[in-house]
């Protein structure tokens, strides 16, 4: 097919991207490039018209510290929220990490103890047991098998989080922690998918590191916006699994490599 062309939505990139989210737009961007689809990128902050929300086909938000984040979770449940509901009710593929992640549950209360009132879409809670409680921080690895999608490679990343996420009666994770924490440090479970939505906590950013995630969301965005599947061109991704065999080999020397 000739002419394809994705609207890809990066919502408040100046408050939400502390930790190097650019990453993951700009692989979706040159992916999508290197495929001849055509990227329109709208950056959607607290000025833009919400009504922007409507026009996009794939959809990011990065993390950030809570000062930010209770300045745009104010911004989405008075202006924007009831849209990126209705997106991701209407299976428009999406990646939150992080503090964005933590913005879809019911609610995430502060290290501060200052409960901030989530859009409601994801089936989780989270909460930051305060300063004096260690925060989840270092090299992440995951396997990810869920009904959306199986990665067959182990995907590794980066997390830096207070809050620890508890999901609640039907959400499904995305992943199951093999190194690391995840949404908490109890139960080994690793973000939530809904529809087409992916919440995580690895920055990473999670998408240089492992493009797969990437082409699913190119795909699943091809195919909302065309009513098609449309199968993407194989991109040379040998560099990407070399690094991550390093980390795997470096933290879990006793599970097979070409797993
Ligand atoms: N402020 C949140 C927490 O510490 C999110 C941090 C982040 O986005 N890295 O849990």
């Amino acid at each position: 097919m000739k002419n394809l062309s994705l609207t890809i939505g990066w919502l408040y990139p100046d408050l939400m991207s502390t930790y190097g989210d650019r990453g993951n737009i700009i692989v979706l961007t040159k992916r999508c490039e290197d495929r001849g689809i055509k990227v329109n990128l709208e950056k959607i902050s607290l000025e833009a018209d919400k009504n922007k929300i409507k026009e996009l086909d794939l959809i990011f938000m990065g993390g950030a510290q809570d000062k930010q984040q209770e300045i745009v979770n104010k911004d989405l449940i008075e202006n924007k929220g009831s849209l990126l509901k209705r997106a991701i009710e209407d299976e428009i593929p999406s990646l939150f990490i992080c503090g964005a992640y933590q913005f879809l549950g019911k609610y995430y209360k502060t290290a501060e103890g200052h409960k901030i009132p989530g859009l409601n879409i994801f089936p989780i809670y989270t909460e930051n047991p305060g300063e004096n409680v260690k925060r989840l921080i270092g090299n992440i690895i995951i396997e990810i098998r869920n009904s959306k999608l199986e990665i067959r490679n182990f995907v590794v990343g980066f997390e830096n989080h207070g809050g620890r996420t508890y999901l609640l009666n039907g959400a499904e994770p995305f992943a199951q922690i093999a190194y690391g924490f995840g949404n908490n440090d109890k139960d080994k479970t690793e973000g939530v998918i809904y529809k087409n939505a992916i919440g995580t906590y690895l920055h990473g950013p999670i998408l240089p590191k492992n493009p797969q995630i990437a082409d699913f969301l190119i795909e699943k965005a091809l195919f909302k916006k065309y009513g098609k599947k449309i199968e993407l061109e194989k991109l040379d991704d040998s560099i990407e699994k070399k690094a991550r065999e390093v980390v795997v080999k470096k933290y879990l020397s006793g599970y097979n490599q070409t797993k």
